[in-house]
């Protein structure tokens, strides 16, 4: 047996052979031509052909990942259409008199050397891209097809990269996994494969020969480990594994597209949490009916400095756009206690979990408040989004937030600036506003309850500090009792109310929950369907038998 080691794009386990795919890495000759208009040409009806079949490309992966995800065959055509490429074939086929693949090959080394030289991540990424479109391109000039991978039984395929392009034309029915050489986390690729769920993993150090080729794996996408002939206790391990995972596999075919209704008919929102606009992929696989809890602060963190009003607007825009429709609750940043961020200069405290943190710094920097919320307000044009504000106490607050949102709003008037109409709500996870809910609920849309700091402040015990962990008992009555409180006080005012800490995901108080009210549960991507299950099978008018 034989191990080897990469990082996990996407779980699973996978067990069969393995397949080197091999690139279809196009020869290019070094021809000297006198007629170089007709080379010319032959480029210009090439690259017309490569934005047709983008274009095929973009359709199918709509269907297969969503057009957030198809992005990269629109970006594809828009390099194809980029003049410094072009213009780069263009003046090697005339200064060089030279053939048009040989024009495009070089164009492609130079244009991905150049990329790949970049120090912007992002940047680097994009030399996969223009080797991409360069192969397409030399494929239609050579008159071959470009490669899927064909294989009468499925396999695992181990390759060296795999361009955007060749991950959606695979024949997902034959594939079992996919593992490369090279590759990054975040590139078009890894985003791809974990839209489709096909295990997969990256930056792993196996030769691309017959040493694995044809061999008996298992991947086990989970622990980020290749088993090339594997021995009886491994194999049998992986294989017990692997039907843990088609059964959850199966649950998840079973309740996808299903309504969120109890025995009772009592219909629940599920939402999915989430901290990045790569997490979307997740949350349209799972089925969520909306995001209940965009924790906005991660752009902040990423970054080196303040984002900017357009920065923001455009990741905000996009997940309204993606999410159709559907309810995208954004909470305005939750910076300071376990969430630091350099740039804001905050002063060192003693105590940081009641310190200057969340609304808090909101409320004292309204500069950086007034960014957000004129990038939330304009991207609620695009999209059911609804804006949540942390770490409330006091109705004033509410009363300054509304105060300073209708500043900005005046502010966007006037500028002649589109906006819509978004829902606003609260976070519930101080014991302050849980007394105080019956006053707060008269002010906001909804209520989400953040069973995370509620319990920690409530219990009096850092959620951060893992020596207290048999003290922080979110299963506490004092904890309980506070939901269920909220839950009636929203109720009472007529407005909505959900759980968007981890205790929402935990199931054995999914039934407590509902028979308590509770509205909306929020959790992440994976615990949806789980939940939905237990939603399935609950009446919440029926007392269960102890
Ligand atoms: C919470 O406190 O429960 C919550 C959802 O917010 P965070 O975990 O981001 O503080
Ligand atoms: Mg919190």
């Amino acid at each position: 047996m034989q191990i080897f080691h990469g990082k996990s794009v996407f779980g699973g386990i996978a067990i069969g052979k393995i397949k080197v795919y091999q690139k279809g890495r196009q020869q290019v000759k070094r021809i000297r031509v006198e007629d170089t208009d007709r080379e010319q040409e032959r480029y210009e009806e090439a690259k017309q052909e490569a934005v047709r079949q983008l274009k095929g490309l973009y359709d199918k992966a709509v269907k297969e990942v969503g057009e957030a995800n198809a992005a990269i065959f629109e970006i594809h055509q828009m390099m194809l259409e980029d003049d410094d490429y072009n213009e780069s074939v263009e003046n090697i086929i005339h200064t060089q008199k030279v053939n048009a693949e040989y024009a495009v090959g070089m164009t492609s080394d130079n244009f991905s050397q150049m990329f790949s030289a970049m120090d912007d991540e992002y940047m680097r990424e994009r030399a996969a891209d223009v080797k991409d479109i360069s192969e397409r391109i030399l494929s239609i000039l050579n008159g071959s097809a470009n490669t899927g991978v064909d294989s009468d039984e499925p396999v695992i395929i181990l390759a060296d990269d795999l361009a955007p392009s060749e991950t959606v034309q695979l024949d997902k029915d034959k594939i079992l996994s996919f593992v490369t050489v090279h590759g990054s986390v975040n590139s078009h690729t890894a985003i791809l494969a974990r839209t489709m769920g096909i295990p997969a993993l990256i930056g792993t150090e196996m030769p691309l020969d017959e040493t694995v080729d044809g061999k008996l794996t298992v991947v086990d996408g989970i622990k980020g480990c290749i088993y090339v002939e594997p021995d009886e206790e491994t194999l049998s391990q992986m294989q017990e594994k692997q039907k843990k995972e088609a059964e959850k596999k199966e649950l998840l075919k079973q309740l996808k597209g299903k309504e969120n209704i109890t025995l009772d008919g009592k219909r629940i929102m599920l939402y999915a949490n989430i901290g990045n606009i790569k997490d979307l992929a997740m949350v349209i696989k799972n089925d969520a009916g909306g995001i209940g809890l965009f924790r906005s602060e991660f752009i902040y963190l990423e970054k080196e400095d303040f984002p900017t009003e357009e920065e923001q607007f455009q990741i905000y825009r996009t997940v309204a756009e993606t999410m159709a429709g559907k309810r995208v609750i954004i909470r305005t940043l939750d910076i300071g206690a376990d969430k630091q961020c350099d740039y804001f200069k905050l002063a060192h405290e003693e105590n940081p979990a009641m310190g200057v943190r969340a609304i808090r710094i909101c409320l004292t920097r309204e500069d950086v408040f007034k960014t957000q919320l004129r990038a939330l307000f304009r991207a609620s044009a695009y999209g059911k989004i609804a804006i949540m504000y942390p770490m409330i106490t006091s109705v004033w607050e509410v009363k300054r937030i509304q105060e300073i949102v209708s500043e900005v709003c005046a502010e966007l008037d006037m500028q002649n600036i589109e906006y819509g109409n978004p829902e606003q709500g609260i976070m519930i996870e101080t014991p302050a506003a849980v007394m105080v809910s019956d006053e707060l609920a008269k002010h906001v849309d909804f209520f989400s309850i953040g069973t995370n700091d509620l319990t920690q402040y409530t219990l009096a015990v850092d959620r951060q500090n893992p020596k207290l962990d048999m003290f922080y008992d979110a299963h506490h009555p004092a904890v309980l009792r506070m939901i269920k409180m909220v839950v009636e006080n929203a109720h009472q005012a007529g407005i909505w109310a959900g759980i968007c800490g981890e205790l929402g995901a935990d199931t054995e108080l999914t039934k407590d929950f509902l028979k308590m009210g509770v509205d909306e549960l929020s959790v992440s991507p994976g615990s949806i369907l789980p939940l939905r299950k237990i939603i399935l099978e609950t009446d919440t008018q029926k007392e269960e038998a102890e």
